[in-house]
């Protein structure tokens, strides 16, 4: 049974010291209790709390590898049911379904277009991070010429059959490279289990529904197997939505051990219409699948996927920011525009686009305002005068520039006359107000001079 927050305050040093970062022992216990801090934070815990407490310590979903070198990535070890909570931590990993009945090259072809699915966005890298491939032709030849083909992609693998010897054969190709062995269920979890704990690989338990999954589970566990994925084996919205919700819920609220891992769902395995397929991969990334597995590797289908996955797994606490500095848009000369704005990335990105989109090379100065848009940040104090100033002066820009002319956005227009004062060898213009107009403002001011 799970430890209250009073089990664990009677184990922990009660100094009140707050090196872990909160202020009395009683606070620590509590967020431990509930997921939100790790033991490791307090460094006077005792061997014999550590032993009493590592129950309460454990996560309550644990984290598991699939992959390695580039390809590794690490998917769980949530601790909040919902973003606002505190964050979501490993964002859902994408992966490409690739049956071995496609000729050979529908599934190179499909490989290379699941591979080459890799974006920046806001200074981020999306992409897809896994390659489903299925035995369908439940021949061993082609399953084998599959999975070699996907060992060049740069994605980790998830081999997927639920034949053992098919499975041991495809560990005898890829197993060097940590795949995710898909799946063990409730008639081949021994061998299929001694499979992976021989060669300790990841393998997701296949469920019929919740309560199958549960025992599923615990078998597993006392196989000694740890690096678990879960599928409830549903293949509906309706039943796949709820069996989702019920397993986190279960894993976090209920701190149900054998609900504690990573969830996987397949959409790709619940409709032939492509665009419910992405309705139901959007539905599960937001409740709670930390692996989807969809059937297209199309640009277009993935792309807006990976948008959702980073919109919320992006940390609500921490804005997201590009550092402070000058940045060249285009190939910017002494005579070039100059402009500044703050460091909020969606700001720097949208700004720095529309400038690119004018063709007029600027330079673009970004202020730093600890990643708050523009009005934010002036509202806050950080995107003010005395502020931009300093950034203008510090920044080498009038060492790369003839001119003395500084371009503020129109939302702050109210700023130009103290801006004036604190710069009086500028002369400062303003503007405008929504980065879609940028584009004109600077070519009709760079024919105006
Ligand atoms: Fe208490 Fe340990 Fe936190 Fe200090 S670091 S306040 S001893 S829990």
């Amino acid at each position: 049974m799970a430890l209250t927050g009073l089990d664990i305050f009677k184990l922990l040093p009660k100094t009140n010291c707050g090196e872990c970062k909160f202020p009395t022992c009683l606070a620590f216990a509590m967020k431990l209790a509930g997921g939100q801090a790790k033991l490791d934070d307090c460094p006077y815990v005792s061997d014999e709390a550590r032993a009493a407490l590592s129950e309460a310590a454990a996560p309550p979903v644990l984290g598991v590898e699939i992959g390695t070198g580039d390809a590794a990535f690490k998917t769980g070890e949530e601790l909040v049911l919902f973003r606002h909570e505190k964050r979501f931590v490993n964002p859902t990993a994408i992966g490409i379904l690739i049956p071995d009945s496609l000729s050979e090259d529908e599934i190179s072809a499909k490989i290379k277009q699941a591979s080459s699915n890799s974006w920046e966005r806001v200074g981020q890298h999306l992409g897809v991070k896994l390659l489903a491939v299925k035995c369908e032709s439940g021949e061993a030849a082609k399953f084998k010429a599959a999975l070699e083909k996907s060992m060049g992609s740069g994605l980790a693998i998830m081999p997927m059959t639920e034949d053992v010897e098919l499975m041991t054969q495809a560990v005898e190709v890829i197993g060097d490279t940590r795949p995710l062995l898909y799946c063990a269920n409730s008639e081949n979890l021994d061998k299929m289990g001694a499979l992976a704990k021989e060669k300790n690989l990841p393998v997701v338990l296949k469920g019929d529904g919740l309560d199958s999954l549960a025992e599923l589970s615990e078998r597993a566990k006392s196989l000694g197997l740890e690096d678990i994925v879960l599928d409830p084996g549903t293949r509906n919205l309706r039943d796949t939505l709820q069996a989702l919700i019920a397993v986190r819920r279960g894993a976090l609220v209920g701190k149900f051990k054998p609900f504690g891992f990573p969830l996987i769902a397949l959409p790709c395995e619940e409709t032939d219409d492509i665009f419910f397929e992405g309705a139901l991969a959007a539905i599960y990334i937001a409740k709670y699948a930390d692996i989807v597995i969809v059937s297209s590797a199309e640009a277009w289908f993935n792309y807006p996927l990976q948008v959702e996955i980073q919109n919320i797994y992006t940390d609500p606490q921490k804005p997201m920011a590009v550092d402070s500095k000058i940045y060249e848009i285009g190939t910017p000369g002494p005579d070039s525009p100059f402009l500044v704005t703050t460091n909020f990335s969606l700001t720097y990105f949208i700004v720095s686009g529309e400038v690119e989109a004018s063709k007029v090379d600027s330079w673009l100065g970004i202020v730093d305002s600890e990643g708050q848009s523009v009005l934010t940040a002036w509202a806050a104090g950080k995107f003010v005068p005395e502020a931009i100033a300093k950034f203008v002066n510090s920044s080498g820009i009038a060492e790369k520039v003839s001119h003395r002319k500084l371009i503020i956005p129109g939302y702050v227009a109210q700023i130009s006359g103290e801006l004036d004062e604190e710069l009086p060898d500028w002369e400062i213009l303003v503007g405008p107000r929504e980065a879609a107009d940028i584009s004109a403002y600077l070519r009709h001011l760079t024919k105006t001079g």
